[in-house]
């Protein structure tokens, strides 16, 4: 249970949709938080690719339905 003298802290490993989300939920909720991530870029699998001459390539979803009750959109509408 948190208190005042022993905050909790939280380590995410991962930086894709789920450790994003995740971090921010807590943030959110004034928990603190470090993510840690393998790659240098954010997203994890949905992440985009920036290829020589300005091109940029979104290599993850295309398609997020909404009725697959994914977190994203779950966060997205929670009341605060
Ligand atoms: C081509 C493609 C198309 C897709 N299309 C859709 C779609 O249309 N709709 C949809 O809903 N989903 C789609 N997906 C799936 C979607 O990308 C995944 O469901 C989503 O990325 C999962 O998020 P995640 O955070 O769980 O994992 P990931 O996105 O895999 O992120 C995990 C992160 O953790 C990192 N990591 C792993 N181990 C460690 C470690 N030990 N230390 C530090 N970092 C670590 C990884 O490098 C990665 O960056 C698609 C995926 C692909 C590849």
């Amino acid at each position: 249970m948190p208190n005042a003298l022993h905050p909790p802290r939280v380590a995410i490993v991962g930086a894709g949709p789920g450790g994003l989300a995740s971090a921010m939920r807590l943030a959110r909720e004034g928990i603190s938080v470090t993510v840690f991530k393998s790659e240098t870029a954010l997203g994890g699998r949905t992440r985009t690719i920036h290829a020589p001459g300005g091109y940029k390539f979104d290599i993850g979803p295309h398609v997020l339905p909404l009725s697959a009750g994914l977190p994203c959109f779950r966060l997205r509408h929670a009341p605060w």
